[in-house]
């Protein structure tokens, strides 16, 4: 009994640390939102499948705290869902790579929207201004939205990802392949964009059942029209793979890991600034 004892102990001592870093963790964020301090945008190419030309980029959120250092978007993006602080933080970053990727035409800038950003009805409102801001077409705007958070998207969710859709930005789900959605959904939600998970593309070239799920979902984006992209490219042989497969666009740190800001120029390469 006493060992149970101590055992209920030290959980419950690890719990308190665990949330008191958590909360730690909230008030840094909180304070960063606020300066502006630590946080940075970072930007991923995406290539055409056909000719490695880059077609886009997808921001990336980076935060590097003076005590905490440089925490991993997942750790802080959970926070800043459980904290209601993802609202700040998702405008924060919309409004930065727009802003900084408005000069270059031609070029689409994909952004990672949370399924907690999609519940607050002033959501549409508030990227139609970001882009009237920065002078972007909607049509260069791709929203990320996760195959889960779509999956369990309620009536109004569906109606605002339309009104976006109808004034031209585009709507890619992310993650595709681990959230169970169904043909019906797609077509109903008019999707543009599916981007298969990494776990699959990773897989592909060796795993039956990761190459037959590739393929399937490249040609059920036929059949769609959607686009589809294959993200977490790391070797040449996934890219052959991949290609082969029918994928359109390719993403990974075959092409290139997120780069910061200064080195967008360079990453972009042919493409000159407006
Ligand atoms: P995600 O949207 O699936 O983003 C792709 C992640 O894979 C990024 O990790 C990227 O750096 C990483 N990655 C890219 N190429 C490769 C590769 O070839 N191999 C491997 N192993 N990884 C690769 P990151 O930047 O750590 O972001 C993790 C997740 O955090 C993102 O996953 C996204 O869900 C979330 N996230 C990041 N920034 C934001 C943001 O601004 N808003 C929201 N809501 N979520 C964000
Ligand atoms: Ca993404
Ligand atoms: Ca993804
Ligand atoms: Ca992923």
């Amino acid at each position: 009994a006493k060992r149970g004892r101590n055992r209920y102990v030290v959980y419950t001592d690890e719990l308190d640390s665990a949330l008191a870093h958590r909360r730690g963790v909230e008030l840094a964020l909180r304070e960063a939102l606020r300066t502006g301090e630590g946080l940075a945008c970072h930007y991923q190419p995406l290539v055409r499948a056909a000719d490695g030309k880059v077609v886009g980029v997808e921001a990336l959120a980076r935060w590097t705290h003076p005590r905490l250092g440089s925490v991993p978007p997942v750790q802080f993006i959970a926070v800043a869902e459980e904290t209601g602080l993802i609202g700040t933080l998702g405008e924060w970053i919309l409004r930065e790579a727009c802003t900084r990727l408005a000069p270059f035409e031609g070029v689409f800038v994909a952004v990672n929207v949370s399924a907690v950003q999609l519940r607050d009805d002033r959501f549409a409102d508030m990227v139609f201004d970001a882009l009237a801001a920065c002078g972007m077409p909607a049509r260069r705007l791709e929203l990320e939205i996760t195959e889960t958070a779509i999956v369990n998207a309620d009536a109004a969710t569906v109606r605002l990802l339309k009104r976006l859709r109808r004034a031209g930005v585009r709507i890619s789900l992310d993650d595709f392949g681990t959230g169970y959605s169904s043909l019906t959904l797609l077509k109903d939600l008019d999707v543009d964009k599916v981007k298969i998970d990494r776990s699959f593309v990773q897989m592909a070239p060796t795993a039956d059942d990761s190459a037959a799920i590739v393929r399937a979902v490249s040609n059920l984006g036929a059949a769609l029209g959607l686009r589809v992209v294959a993200e977490g490219v790391e070797t040449e042989q996934q890219r052959v793979f991949l290609r082969e497969a029918g994928c359109d666009e390719l993403q990974g740190y075959l092409f290139s890991e997120a780069v910061t800001e200064d080195r967008i120029e360079s990453v972009l390469g042919g493409f000159a600034a407006a």
